[in-house]
């Protein structure tokens, strides 16, 4: 095979979207490296900053024709995201200020821009936030955009056979993907990124492997390259030996395979062999989420994330637009629950950049409830949104970050003037709304008990729980080691929190990471959780692990797993339990 005399080598990223893909590379360009520093005489300069401004207008233009050609099979996101990238363009860090450095540096209009670029990443870099973080990428591709119009570069066309193609690029932007042939190609893979970036969203939303973070993939493979994308593990494989490949082939068809069967499960009803119901809902951070979790069959929203409608924009989302996105899930689902979670935004995690106020411990600070708390405006104008929408479905409030009682009273009270409003202007709501709260902070899965009895569910949120129960950033990667849900501290503050809501005949669901992780699922119903809520893409496998599990024959192992206070102990005994 050509390939064998190539140097075959393996390359390690963060795994953001499943599956496996055997394709050949194609290298995405990466014009920013392209752009080089020379001087323009004065008489040219009227001339170079209508040369910017061209440019400019050529690429609102193309974002305007993608946006409008996006068919109607397209992720909803991508709209927004193409949005985000015209918003960009129009702010004048990027429209105005580099006019303003090529006049003032006389230089060329690329290198002005990539100046610039530079100064709004670095302002970028400060910010605590992930997300947050992350959207600087949002702006260096939206630069490259303007770059490639100076520098006369014709746009991305793509070679027949993208079916089995692979995109290898610094960065993929949105209005990129949407480009190279409505999402024909079958993985991509990208330097940049976060398991938060839109590039992941986009990548999970169009169910195709991809992996990010990869560093050096656009410097050491070459086009054509023949490259394996494991998304499962993050792992990529370029020209591959003769058994590697059939190995990765035999991989990749036993994984389609497995979809297809798990496909199958999608009407079944969740019930253990012993006859325990369980209900498997979905996580969602925008309305057109709920396609996905429709056709995996969850039956119920566990968690609307609905930070994202506040997040990379300048001002707040009016009460109409929020009661527009949360009608619009609550009918979707038809009747079936849909939990909306309040605010989760903070100090780390703001609407945009140049809100973000900086704080040592982003993760301690004025964020979710806290911060609801403290801006008693934006919270009404949230409640008022999320009852208004009741009307149309069975929706349920959810509060993030509760760590005191008096938190939930102070929400209890909002929450019955929010109501009081509605009532005077006789607008609908459901009177019956239930209230939950998410248990993810150690202090209130200890006290989960005190919790329960003020409010009708509770909702246990691990990827916090777990951070703050072993003081692990979350985000961090230098820490993620200690990153363990099966530590025994935070199995217990679990069991606690699932059998104080049991006592007191309050539902409890898991809705962190950990409840769409198979290991865990049969360990959770031994504890008696008997609502999970994951992303849509874990439902089925965990729905084939509730219907192959017998709770009698899963109790002792799980006793022995709590009795155990050593995670070197706890991990075979929980392979043990998933045998
Ligand atoms: C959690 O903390 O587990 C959770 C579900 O909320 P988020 O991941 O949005 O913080
Ligand atoms: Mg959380």
């Amino acid at each position: 095979m050509a390939q064998s005399s190539k140097v075959s080598f393996s390359m390690h990223g963060v795994g953001v979207s499943g599956g496996i893909a055997i394709g050949n590379a194609h290298l995405v360009t990466n014009a920013l490296v392209e752009v080089v520093h020379y001087h323009i005489p004065k008489k040219a300069l009227v001339a170079e900053i209508l040369r910017f401004e061209n440019a400019l207008a050529r690429v609102r233009q193309d974002l305007e024709v993608i946006r409008e050609q996006l068919p109607v099979n397209a992720p909803a996101e991508l709209t927004a995201f193409i949005n985000t990238h015209l918003m960009i363009l129009a702010d004048k860090h990027l429209s105005e200020e580099p006019k303003a450095i090529i006049e003032q540096e006389l230089c060329n209009a690329e290198w002005a821009l990539k100046q610039q670029m530079h100064e709004l990443v670095a302002q970028f870099e400060l910010i605590e936030d992930e997300y947050l973080r992350e959207r600087k990428q949002d702006v260096v591709q939206v630069v490259e955009r303007i770059i490639k119009v100076l520098l006369g570069h014709p746009s991305e066309a793509v070679q027949p056979d993208e079916s089995a193609m692979i995109l290898v690029a610094y960065d993929v932007s949105p209005a990129d993907a949407i480009q190279f042939k409505h999402h024909q190609f079958a993985a991509f893979i990208t330097d940049v990124g976060g398991a938060t970036s839109h590039t992941a969203i986009l990548a999970r939303s169009l169910s195709i492997p991809s992996i990010v973070a990869l560093h050096r993939a656009r410097d050491l493979i070459r086009d054509g390259e023949l490259i394996i994308v494991d998304g499962n593990y993050g792992i990529v494989i370029v020209n591959p030996d003769k058994d590697t490949l059939a190995e990765y082939r035999l991989r990749q068809e036993q994984w389609e395979l497995e979809q297809q069967k798990l496909k199958r499960l999608k009407q079944t009803r969740a019930v253990t062999l012993d006859g325990v119901e369980v209900e498997l809902h979905a996580n969602i951070e925008v309305p057109s989420d709920v396609t996905k979790a429709k056709s995996v069959g969850a039956t119920g929203i566990g968690l609307y994330r609905t930070e994202f409608l506040f997040m990379n924009r300048r001002e707040m989302p009016a009460e109409e637009e929020q009661f527009t996105a949360y009608r619009t899930v609550a009918e979707m689902m038809k009747g079936l629950p849909v939990t909306i979670r309040t605010l989760d935004l903070g100090a780390d995690k703001q609407m945009n950049p140049d809100a973000a106020r900086s704080c040592t411990n982003p993760a301690l600070g004025l964020r979710a409830i806290r911060l609801c708390l403290s801006e008693p405006q934006i919270f009404h104008t949230q409640l008022r949104a999320i009852l208004r929408a009741s009307h149309y479905g069975k929706i349920k409030i959810l509060i993030p970050m509760l760590s005191s009682l008096s938190e939930l009273r102070q929400t209890v009270t909002l929450l019955e003037r929010a109501k009081e409003s509605l009532r005077a202007e006789n607008i609908p709501f459901d009177e019956e709304i239930k209230l939950g709260g998410m248990i993810e902070i150690p202090a209130a899965a200890i006290n989960a008990e005190a919790f329960a009895r003020e409010l009708d569910f509770l909702s246990i949120g691990t990827n916090d729980l777990i951070q703050y129960a072993l003081a692990i950033d979350r985000t961090d990667d230098a820490v993620s080691y200690l990153y363990k849900p099966s530590h025994p501290a935070v199995l217990k503050l679990i069991e606690m929190t699932i059998k104080a809501g049991n006592k007191l005949g309050k539902p409890v669901s898991v809705c962190g990471e950990m409840a769409g992780d198979v290991d865990f699922t049969r360990l959770l119903l031994s504890f008696g959780l008997r609502q999970f809520s994951m992303h849509p893409a874990h439902i089925l496998t965990i729905k084939r692990q509730v219907l192959q599990t017998e709770l009698e024959q899963a109790a002792p192992v799980a006793r022995k797993i709590m009795n155990a206070y050593d995670i070197d102990k706890i991990e075979p005994l929980l392979a043990k339990l998933n045998q």
